[in-house]
Order: structure tokens, then C-alpha cells, then sequence
């Protein structure tokens, strides 16, 4: 056993963010020039508090997690009696009460007609389910089929079939020559429609297509129609191709209705479900399908296992958050909320829509991206971001801008207030940055 003094406390000399630099790697950060971490110390509502008690208001969810606020008493509640009594335990071989009425209650709820769930644990396994459910079922038909189609500047996660789905960018650049071979098309709108579905009827060996419905999120909050997006959907069912909803970001409200997919006529086969699922309080993902699907599988063969599987599998605490979350998601005062947002954002739009750094302002449901006009000075645009980064934090408000694109997604829980003191910081940025 090496010296056991190194077990000790750390350094307290150092701050919590000084600890941090000597032994953390954080997520999509150049850690060569990163600006210190902020400490958070405490989370209520839509606000985060730091080490020095600075308030700041989660103007993003943190990443588009959190919808009812943070460290919401009644999901705190629900988990801690939850963990009184079985924290975790396997899931093949085993069930239990959470992951059953999770599924019991969620799949009702879901658009189309969702018969059964697949647990994981994130957005980019709930997507890896997904794909290899598709190919999968291909596959135990006989009728292999090995290509998959998405759109360009799609974001699906971050692992491997989640990178290779997703539009190639600087996130992927590193990994591009062995992620494999996608048919990337570009979002559907009412000039490009018909050749898409010309395109889309001549596929014979696709097994799927995976889409954001309505909004792309990471891609820079692209936004399209549901009505050119149920048209690819139908020509896709025509080819024989199987469609995959990732509601990652768009479940639970986000757009307006509890899932993005509601507004579609032609309901997608595979739904993945994660951020906003545990109301944003623990990691957990959701593959559902329809009965279709899930029959594919069934078999005296076993090469015809669905063999994938997470450790954290159904973790009840997580099964148990999503239940307090979905109860609170369906009160009518939380639709109400999502309709204040909505409403509110609708007129900020109108508000500085003409201004002359107005590139672009769009809207879906409870988010709001504006595009902030660069003059295409690369050099002001790689700048840009991390200005109006700081600029708002130090105003006391967290909005990640992607690139040039600054966005609002907020918890349900804001108040009329805060809206406007975010509009009011934005507005002000445009005049001053
Ligand atoms: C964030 C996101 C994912 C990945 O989810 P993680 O939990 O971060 O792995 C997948 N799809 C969409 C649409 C997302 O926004």
C-alpha cells in the first residue's frame, strides 16, 4: 500500500476551482484556456447559486436537463424514500415497481402507438438502442439492411453510432474516417420536399431514418415544419424504412406539447427519450417501440437477443425521479407555464426580429434562438461566442451560445421576471456587443 497520506483531504489552500484544474477534465471544453470553473454550491428553481452566493438564472436547463427547476422537494422527496429502499439491482433476470410503472405510465403518453420500453442510462444510448433495434429487426427478418439515413446537422449523442448519425463537424472531425457511412439529407421545407421524397423513395437497403423532430438542437436550433417532416416520414414507410423520433431534446414540453411528435400525423416506429425525462435530476434513457418491433425479436433463436444492456440499467432512483417528474409535467399549471413561455418568447421575437444584428430569430414551443449577425468576420465570430458567453454570466444568466447563436430553454418554472430580465440583458447585448 502506497503512503496513505495521499488518501487525506485535499489541499485546502486551494479553492474549489483551483482543486478542479489540478483533476478535472471537463465535457467539451479546451482545457488549455478554459476560464475557471464556477463552483455551484446550491440549485432552487431556475436558479444556481455560487461559492459567493452570486444567483444565476439556468437560462439553458442545464443542457436542456432540468424542467421543473433544480432541486424540486417533491422529486428530492420521491428519490430519497426511493433510496431507503433499493437503490439499484440488476435488471436482467429482475424487475421492480419504478421501472414497470414508469413504463406503464410513459408509454400511454407517448405518440403513436408505443408498446414497449428499453432502459438505459443517456440520450446517446437510448439512440445506440434505437439503431441497432432497427438493424437488428432487418436482420431477424432475413432482409439485412445496412444503411441509415439522417439530416445533415443532426446531433444524436456522442458515442459511436450516436457520432456516426449525427452531422459531421468539428465535434467528429477527429473520428470521421471510422464512424460509418450515413446518407445525410438536408431538413425538408416546401421547395425541396419533392426531390427529397424522390430521393427517399429510391432507397432500397435503409434500414431507418433518426430525426429531431421540429428542431435540431445542438446543430444551432434549426427548426422545420412538422408538416414536410410527416411527408418524408410517409415515403420513408413506403421504402420499407423505419423512423426513430429522437425526442431526446424535444420530450417533455419542449416544444410546446409534451412530445414533438404529437404534431405529426405519421408516428414514428422508435422513440428515444433522456434530458428532460428525470426532470433533470439523474441519467436515465428511453428506447420505446412499437409491438412491430419488439415482435422481431421474438424467437426461439437466440441470435435474435436483443444483446445490449447497461450496468445502471432501470436504476430505480432515476425510474422513481421520472415518476415525480411525469406527475408534476402533467399538472395543468405546468402546461399553463409552457404556454406563458411560449407566448412571452413569441412577442420578444416580434420585438427585435428587424434589429440590424438580427441574423435570424426562430421559434419552437418554449425555445428561442437568435442568430446573431457576424458580417462573416471569422475571426469576430470565434470571439463572438465566448464574449456574449461571459457577457451574460456576468449579468447573471447561463446561456450557452452554439457558435453565433445564442438561445433560451428555460425550466418550466420561470417566472414572468426573469424572462424579462433575460430579454432585457439580450436586447442590451445587441446594442453593445
Ligand atoms: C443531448 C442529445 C443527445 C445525447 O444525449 P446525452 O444524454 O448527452 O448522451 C441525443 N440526441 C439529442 C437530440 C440530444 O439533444
Amino acid at each position: 500500500m502506497s503512503d496513505t497520506s495521499k488518501l487525506q483531504t485535499p489541499n485546502s489552500k486551494l479553492n474549489l476551482a483551483e482543486r478542479d484544474k489540478k483533476v478535472i477534465w471537463h465535457p467539451y471544453t479546451q482545457m488549455k484556456n478554459a476560464l475557471p470553473h464556477i463552483p455551484i454550491v446550491k440549485g432552487e428553481g431556475v436558479y444556481v447559486f455560487d461559492e459567493d452566493g452570486k444567483k444565476y438564472i439556468d437560462a439553458v436547463s442545464s443542457w436542456w436537463v432540468n424542467i421543473h427547476g433544480h432541486a424540486h422537494p417533491y422529486i428530492a422527496q420521491k428519490i430519497a424514500e426511493q433510496l431507503n429502499v433499493l437503490e439499484h439491482v440488476i435488471f436482467a433476470g429482475f424487475t421492480h415497481e419504478p421501472a414497470v410503472l414508469l413504463a406503464e405510465r410513459l408509454l400511454p403518453v407517448l405518440p403513436g402507438k408505443q408498446e414497449k420500453v428499453f432502459y438505459t442510462d443517456n440520450g446517446s444510448t437510448a439512440v445506440e438502442v434505437a439503431l441497432k433495434m432497427c438493424l437488428q429487426y432487418w436482420d431477424n427478418k432475413g432482409k439485412p439492411k445496412n444503411r441509415i439515413l439522417a439530416f445533415k446537422n443532426a446531433y444524436h449523442g456522442d458515442t459511436f453510432g450516436a457520432m456516426s448519425v449525427s452531422g459531421r463537424s468539428i465535434f467528429t472531425d477527429a473520428f470521421n474516417s471510422l464512424l460509418f457511412d450515413v446518407d445525410f439529407i438536408d431538413l425538408p421545407n416546401a421547395e425541396n420536399i419533392p426531390a427529397l421524397i424522390s430521393q427517399v423513395s429510391n432507397l432500397t437497403d435503409t434500414a431507418c431514418f433518426i430525426f429531431e423532430p421540429l428542431i435540431l438542437g445542438s446543430g444551432g436550433m434549426l427548426m422545420y415544419e412538422a408538416k414536410y417532416l410527416d411527408e418524408l416520414i410517409a415515403a420513408c414507410r413506403k421504402a420499407g424504412i423505419l423512423i426513430i423520433a429522437d425526442e431526446v431534446m424535444t420530450g417533455f414540453g419542449r416544444t410546446g406539447t409534451y412530445f414533438a411528435c404529437e404534431k405529426l400525423v405519421h408516428k414514428p416506429d422508435i422513440i428515444c427519450l433522456s434530458k428532460g425525462l428525470t426532470g433533470g435530476t439523474m441519467p436515465l434513457g428511453v428506447t420505446t417501440c412499437t409491438e412491430e418491433i419488439f415482435e422481431a425479436f421474438l424467437s426461439e433463436d437466440k441470435l435474435k437477443t436483443l444483446y445490449h444492456g447497461h450496468s445502471f440499467t432501470a436504476n430505480p432512483l432515476a425510474c422513481v425521479a421520472s415518476l415525480a417528474s411525469l406527475d408534476i409535467l402533467l399538472q395543468p399549471e405546468t402546461l399553463a407555464n409552457i404556454k406563458r413561455i411560449e407566448a412571452k418568447h413569441a412577442v420578444f421575437l416580434q420585438e427585435i426580429k428587424t434589429h440590424a444584428k438580427v441574423k435570424a430569430i426562430r421559434q419552437t414551443g418554449t425555445i428561442i434562438a437568435i442568430e446573431w449577425e457576424t458580417g462573416n468576420e471569422t475571426s469576430y465570430l470565434s470571439n463572438l461566442r465566448n464574449l456574449l458567453y461571459t457577457y451574460f454570466l456576468e449579468k447573471g444568466i447561463i446561456l450557452r451560445p452554439l457558435g453565433n447563436i445564442i438561445y433560451i430553454l428555460p425550466p418550466y418554472v420561470i417566472n414572468d421576471a426573469d424572462l424579462d430580465y433575460i430579454y432585457g440583458a439580450i436586447k442590451q447585448a445587441l446594442e453593445e456587443i
